[in-house]
């Protein structure tokens, strides 16, 4: 997890950080922004810019904002993978196919496809 945002964000929000981020993984909580640990880069371009000092390297947080490092990794978790606020659980899922369709589904396929060839 390269890079973490810590306690001095939280209602603030300028969102600066976000329009330097060359791969956009910096997401809007409730009440602060946080970096997906798989998607950031590494860069270092969102660090200098926040105005109220708010983001560390992983191995660079302040003693007293360590919980901090989980909260980043916490707030992604059974989340949509691009960070939407949708957790899966609220997601709707597609009806998986059972086995038997779908073997149906193929052998009709295979059987149109060798009319076609005859
Ligand atoms: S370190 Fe780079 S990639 Fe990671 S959040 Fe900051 S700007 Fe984005
Ligand atoms: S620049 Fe700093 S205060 Fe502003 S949203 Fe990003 S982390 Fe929060």
């Amino acid at each position: 997890m390269p890079y973490i945002i810590a306690e001095p964000c939280i209602n603030v929000k300028d969102k600066s950080c976000v329009e330097v981020c060359p791969v956009d993984c910096i997401y809007e909580g409730e009440t602060m922004l946080y970096i997906h640990p798989d998607e950031c880069i590494d860069c270092g371009a969102c660090e200098p810019v926040c105005p109220v000092k708010a983001i560390f390297p992983d191995n660079g947080v302040p003693e007293k904002w360590q919980t901090f490092i989980d909260k980043n990794r916490k707030h992604f978790e059974n989340r949509c993978p691009r960070g939407c606020r949708a957790t899966m659980s609220r997601r709707r899922r597609a009806p998986r196919t059972s086995r038997r369709r779908r073997v149906l589904r193929a052998s009709r396929r295979r059987r149109a496809l060798k009319r076609r060839a005859e």
